[in-house]
């Protein structure tokens, strides 16, 4: 994109109504808009970050083999009484009629919609078991929303849905989804730590939420110092057998960390180091039984032809909310410092001195070669405004280009991570960012 001619408005006052500095540096930046409370619209910058974040989310659901559909965002009244959480669920829903006074509502979650789906097409224990996901809007009327797009009412969430036969099949399907989310946020490059979390009436460990230790988090949370020291970046989490897997989630939830301190007693007794902290939850994984297919008649024929009640899971993230959440974890005085994986472009060319024709054919040259993945700053603008705009809006990479470089054939590359300046040649420019 060429910045003279993008929607990609910087601010350089912090606005006022944003309390932490992902909210602030999220308008700053120019990702975002409020366009009423809680809800938010994304402009282009934002968005190619949110659809980064999705496409990873997307490929590791898919490298464990959940299947990806769309469900709409309106649903029918009727579904929810069958689950019986039409009246439970309060305020938060947003309750719409038709022309035709039927009722209905924007979701804000699927759970009865993927079990009436599913009831509907799959009959036999043979096609069992499956696992499915979304990535749609979903609306809640949070009653109190804050901090940008970490508590909007209208977000974007990543839900996916597991049907098993009985219990041990559900087990191995959450332990897939958890061995998924270690690897989603750690090609973030984020530490989200699974901590045992409420399970409900159920009871049992297989209810984790994924949390981000900031102190402005939402989450009060508990948890074993060897997490701090504990390495999620480095390994590759990758298991394939159901032994593998056993170990893996050992392996993850020891030492121990929850949600509540008086969760699991046992678990903190072996604890030596309990800290406290906050934490911003970014995922959601949750073993809840026969919870819906039993009230909505989800049944399939089993082996010996009795009828069997399919176990669900479902497991969360909170696609929108990680975009405040990785700028939470990545950022310094100067604005935010995206990891690759999920940055908006890969690297911003900064044209020092738009005009001078040598400068002007490098920095067109330069921007040709990376199609469409970086940012040229072809603005009519000080240097000064330019260094600052790109720490701000928090380019990996940026590409500078003035007089003097331009003549010997080089330009000045920044790592915006690591604050670390090199002179490199032309030629070598695409090689070095890779
Ligand atoms: P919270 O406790 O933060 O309200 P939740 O328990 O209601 O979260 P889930 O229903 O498990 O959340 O939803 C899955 C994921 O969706 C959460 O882990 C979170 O990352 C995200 N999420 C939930 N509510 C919001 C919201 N209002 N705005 C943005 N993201 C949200
Ligand atoms: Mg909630």
């Amino acid at each position: 994109m060429r910045l003279s001619r993008s929607l990609l408005p910087t601010l350089k006052e912090t606005p006022a109504e944003a309390q932490i500095a992902s909210h602030r540096l999220m308008l700053r930046a120019g990702l975002v808009r409020q366009t009423a409370s809680g809800i938010y619209a994304w402009l282009p910058a934002g968005y190619r970050v949110l659809q980064n974040i999705a496409r990873i989310v997307r490929e590791e659901q898919d490298a464990i083999g959940t299947q990806e559909m769309l469900m709409p965002t309106i649903q029918p009244a009727e579904l929810w009484r069958q689950s019986g959480r039409y009246d439970a669920y309060g305020p938060e829903m947003l309750r719409l009629k038709d022309r035709h006074e039927r009722e209905l509502l924007y979701g804000p979650t699927n759970e009865e919609m993927i079990t009436d789906i599913f009831r509907q097409s799959v009959k036999s224990y043979r096609e069992l078991p499956q696992m499915l996901y979304h990535i749609q809007w979903k609306f809640r009327d949070e009653v109190r929303p804050r901090f940008g797009v970490m508590r909007g009412r209208e977000f974007l969430m990543k839900d996916a849905y597991s049907f098993d036969l009985d219990y041990s099949g559900a087990v191995a399907s959450y332990r897939k989804m958890m061995l998924s989310y270690m690897r989603i946020f750690q090609r973030m490059g984020v530490k989200a730590i699974p901590m045992e979390a409420e399970s409900g009436p159920i009871g049992g460990n297989l209810s984790h939420e994924f949390i981000i230790l900031a102190p402005t988090g939402e989450s009060e949370v508990f948890y074993d110092a060897a997490f701090e020291a504990m390495d999620f970046s480095s390994g590759t989490f990758s298991h394939t057998s159901d032994e593998d897997l056993e170990r893996f989630f050992v392996q993850m939830t020891t030492p121990y960390a929850a949600t509540d301190e008086k969760h699991d007693t046992a678990a903190w007794a072996s604890v030596a180091e309990k800290r406290q902290g906050r934490g911003i939850e970014v995922g959601h994984i949750f073993y809840f039984g026969t919870k819906y297919s039993e009230p909505m008649g989800l049944t399939v024929a089993g082996r010996d032809g009795s009828k069997v009640v399919p176990h669900m899971g479902s497991y969360g993230v909170g696609v929108s909310r990680l975009v405040g959440a990785l700028i939470e974890a990545h950022h310094d005085d100067a604005g935010i410092i995206w990891p690759d994986s999920v940055a908006p472009f890969k690297a911003a060319i900064l044209n020092l001195k738009q005009g001078d024709a040598a400068c002007d054919k490098i920095c067109e040259d330069l921007y040709a070669q990376f199609a469409g993945n970086a940012l040229y700053d072809d603005r009519e603008e000080r240097a000064g405004v330019k260094f600052a705009d790109a720490d701000l809006m928090g380019h990996p990479w940026q590409i500078v280009v003035g007089p003097r470089g331009a003549a010997a054939g080089k330009v000045e590359l920044k790592r915006r991570a690591t604050g670390e300046r090199q002179d490199v040649d032309l030629a070598g420019v695409l090689a070095r960012i890779g």
